[in-house]
């Protein structure tokens, strides 16, 4: 039991007939290694067949677009937002204004 229940990617374009190259590269392939192509961890000759891939499925074109917009949001924003003393400064003014 629940063996089936393994790929829920059954709806949308995926396994639609025409969706796989000649290498058989299919869209589960660029959906498991989007977030390592944006990131640039990924073995030229994968990012290559991916990018073939790309050549002709628009949804897999969305895809790795929109994965690669949240990855550079991610890295774009600092990670120490808040420093300890603008922390504390803030927290004495609200203590303060109490
Ligand atoms: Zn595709």
């Amino acid at each position: 039991m629940g063996k089936h229940r393994i790929f829920r990617h059954r709806h949308g374009h995926d396994g639609e007939a025409g969706c796989h190259d000649e290498s058989g590269f299919d869209c589960r392939e660029v959906h498991k290694h989007a977030s390592d192509m944006v990131d640039g961890e990924m073995p030229k000759p994968m990012a290559e067949k991916i990018n073939r891939h790309l050549g002709f499925c628009p949804p897999c074109q969305a895809l790795v677009n929109s994965v690669a917009k949240t990855v550079g949001l991610v890295k774009s924003v600092p990670k120490a937002r808040c420093p300890e003393s603008l922390k504390a400064s803030i927290l004495k003014k609200t203590k303060s204004s109490k």
